[in-house]
């Protein structure tokens, strides 16, 4: 059975598809860590069969598009679900590798204004060879910009822009990493990496 959206805590996930540009080298999608619970999709949900899937939404703090893969593959399915959410008073999220505008062509960030109240970019590394070395996208070092550019973009239309980095990387990558997110004016978070 097909999980499309879970919770943890106060927070429900939404998981729209398997798909990703990257095939990042700590990906949990290279493990058979949550296959048994269902978020490797056999079926990409529709619009309907995500809204019917919402288990006690009233309860919930914020809902998050996130993995198993990249949720913006599935741009028209998301702004459907948070125009529903939008309705129910909900805060939403996207948790994105940024590369959206490669996977699926120029003008999403438009799209998710009123939608989507926080966006939270990948960032993983602070150039863009080191990041092509993690994260191997399908769009080689290109990627990186790209990313970059969705971040800066995404501003004009959705109230809190994040870039997020994991600790791992180091003291050094950090504080560049503070630099590039301060050059963009977005936030960066500093998260705490979970094997
Ligand atoms: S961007 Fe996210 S879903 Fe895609 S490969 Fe990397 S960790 Fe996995």
């Amino acid at each position: 059975m097909d999980t499309y959206t879970y919770r943890i805590g106060n927070k429900i996930y939404v998981n729209l598809t398997n798909r990703c540009s990257n095939d990042c080298e700590f990906c949990v999608r290279r493990t058979d860590a949550f296959k048994d619970v269902g978020l490797w999709l056999k079926h990409e949900p529709s619009a309907e069969e995500v809204i019917n899937s919402f288990e006690d939404l009233d309860s919930a703090e914020e809902v998050v598009f996130c993995g198993y893969g990249e949720p913006l593959y599935r741009l028209d399915v998301l702004t459907e679900v948070a125009d529903y959410l939008k309705s129910k008073g909900k805060k939403t999220r996207i948790n994105t590798n940024g590369q959206a505008e490669l996977i699926i062509g120029a003008g999403v960030p438009e799209k998710l204004k009123g939608r989507i109240d926080t966006v939270n970019v990948s960032l993983n590394a602070t150039s863009a060879k080191a990041y092509q070395d993690l994260c191997h996208s399908e769009f080689g070092e290109k990627a990186f910009y790209a990313m970059l550019d969705f971040a800066k973009a995404c501003k004009q239309y959705v109230p809190r822009v994040v870039l997020s980095v994991v600790d791992v990387v180091g003291e050094d990558e950090i504080a560049k990493a503070h630099e590039i997110a301060k050059a963009l004016g977005v936030e960066l978070r500093v998260r705490h990496y979970v094997q």
